[in-house]
């Protein structure tokens, strides 16, 4: 039944169970590594809890998860508070969603938006969080809920891409993606069957479940990758663009992906998406969406964010693949 045509009370029926499916989901999700359902499935069933809270406002909670940014607490990692906090991003599935979503972004009464767009390549992995004080390496965390994450900075210090100094006396915190390669997701499988232990379910589990290791010599061994791909206080690197911000962290030793693309109009996005849509097979790693951030450092400060997502970036998701990954065994990490 289309939401509007929903009574309150049909509205508040169909929202608990819900909100309890979600939430059993992201535990299973952010917490085991081990998903049940497809991302389709959940993406589908959070997109109706949006539209649902969207027509009756007055049934949002602070507990709904569309109110929270999803992540594991619960386990014997040691936690980190992010000061700056690790935030979720909002979704669109279709060009024309995109679309509307930079008409909304231009009509902000209160920040004028340039109509220039990095577009970046949504890699399928984990955020992480790199802190650097004079130039060295001295935590690595996960996102957690956003504002609590986990202590991983042991097992990051076994990812090769990961510079333990920085050829300058920064102190900075620089954020992106830790992925497991195709090549390596699909070896670290043929192992664990040959040695009769659990599949994981894809390659974004199995970077979650490798990073989020009690021992790093386990860590060490699963091959993890990592793209780097923000710096919150971007100002310290001297840079205005997120594209400038990029070439800046790749000049500093990280690991940045090489497709990004500034773009002005919606041919330009279109293309960008048709052209990675064709290519995402031949990549050596996963990516589930392109991203579209402003490309402007300041403007994206002056949008800001919602309790759960920045005002300034959005993901277009791909459709499902064809062939669905099959779920299969539970895979216990820590
Ligand atoms: P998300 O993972 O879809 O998007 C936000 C994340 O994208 C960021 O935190 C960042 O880590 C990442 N990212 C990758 N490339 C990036 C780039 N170039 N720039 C900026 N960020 C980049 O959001 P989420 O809230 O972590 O999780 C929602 C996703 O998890 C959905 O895809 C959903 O389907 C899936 N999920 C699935 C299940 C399930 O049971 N299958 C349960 C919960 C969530």
């Amino acid at each position: 039944t289309p939401v509007n045509e929903l009574t309150l009370q049909q509205a508040q029926d169909e929202i608990k169970p819900l909100r309890a499916k979600l939430t059993k989901w992201g535990k299973e999700y952010y917490e085991q590594d081990n998903p049940t359902v497809e991302d389709y499935v959940y993406d589908r069933a959070y997109q109706r809890l949006v539209q649902l809270e969207e027509q009756f406002p007055q049934l949002v909670s602070a507990d709904s998860p569309t109110q929270r940014v999803g992540g594991a607490t619960e386990n014997q990692l040691t936690k980190v508070r992010h000061e700056i906090p690790m935030l979720s991003m909002g979704d669109v599935f279709s060009i024309e969603e995109l679309m509307d979503f930079n008409q909304r972004q231009q009509e902000n009464r209160d920040v004028e938006v340039e109509p220039e767009y990095n577009l970046e390549l949504k890699i399928d992995g984990l955020s992480l969080s790199l802190v650097y004080e004079n130039g060295k390496l001295v935590q690595g965390s996960t996102r957690g809920n956003g504002t609590i994450g986990e202590d991983v900075t042991a097992n990051i210090r076994t990812i090769k891409s990961v510079p333990a100094e920085l050829p300058e006396p920064l102190s900075i915190e620089v954020r992106g993606e830790c992925y497991m390669p195709k090549a390596a997701f699909a070896k670290l499988n043929a192992k664990r069957e040959a040695e009769g232990l659990p599949v994981f379910a894809n390659p974004r589990n199995a970077a979650a479940g490798s990073l989020r290791q009690l021992d790093p010599k386990v860590t060490a061994q699963r091959e993890l990758d990592t793209f780097m791909y923000y710096v919150p206080e971007y100002q310290k690197l001297g840079v205005k663009t997120q594209a400038e911000a990029l070439d800046r962290m790749r000049e500093l030793g990280f690991n940045v992906n090489p497709n990004n693309r500034v773009v002005h109009n919606r041919e330009e996005i279109e293309k960008y998406i048709e052209e990675y849509t064709a290519q995402r097979d031949k990549l050596t790693y996963g990516i589930d969406g392109i991203v579209e951030k402003v490309n402007d450092l300041d403007t994206e400060v002056a949008l800001g964010n919602t309790v759960k997502v920045p005002r300034w970036e959005i993901a277009y998701k791909f459709p499902p693949e064809e062939q669905a990954t099959i779920v299969r065994d539970i895979v216990w990490t820590v």
